[in-house]
């Protein structure tokens, strides 16, 4: 709550109050990092350092990405495939989050392949881009009812229409 007070600065006094502390959560000082870490269970601090470790790989994706641009390769990150080579314990930790990298790295695709060290090539996405959430995929029109989105896209779509 301390740590959202400055946003949500209504909602946070009143769950401050809730839960019984003194004062006012706005006159409070923010927790220092270590009382933040302190209740994690070891399983939870793995996955933070799981993070951590994607953090870094996706400021050198980053990296390649806004070259990648600079050189006109691409426009937006949408438009690009990540291809990224890895090794060592570095494989099996991106493979395991391979579902959440573009999301992660804001592109359409990703393929992981195993190589040395880490290593880093931006392509063209395939497929087109899909008019509701911009991702190119290969799926586009997949659904007739709806030719100009991607196959997610009209599964929502289908889900808010008729519920
Ligand atoms: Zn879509």
């Amino acid at each position: 709550m301390r740590l959202v007070a400055p946003l949500l600065a209504f909602t946070s006094e009143e769950v401050w109050k809730n839960m019984k502390q003194p004062g006012s959560v706005h006159t409070a000082f923010f927790p220092e990092p270590g009382e933040l870490t302190a209740g994690l269970s070891t399983e939870h601090r793995k996955r933070v350092e799981n993070w951590d470790r994607l953090m870094e790989v996706r400021e050198d994706v980053l990296k390649s990405l806004e070259t990648a641009r600079q050189e006109k390769f691409i426009g937006a990150p949408l438009e690009a495939r990540v291809n990224l080579w890895a090794n060592g314990s570095l494989y099996p930790l991106l493979e395991r989050y391979a579902q959440e990298l573009p999301a992660l790295f804001i592109v359409s695709q990703v393929q992981l392949k195993n190589g040395d060290g880490l290593s880093v090539a931006i392509e063209r996405a395939d497929g087109v881009k899909c008019q509701r959430c911009w991702k190119y995929t290969t799926d586009v029109g997949a659904n007739a009812d709806f030719p100009t989105i991607c196959a997610g896209c009209s599964d929502a779509v289908t889900e808010i229409l008729h519920g």
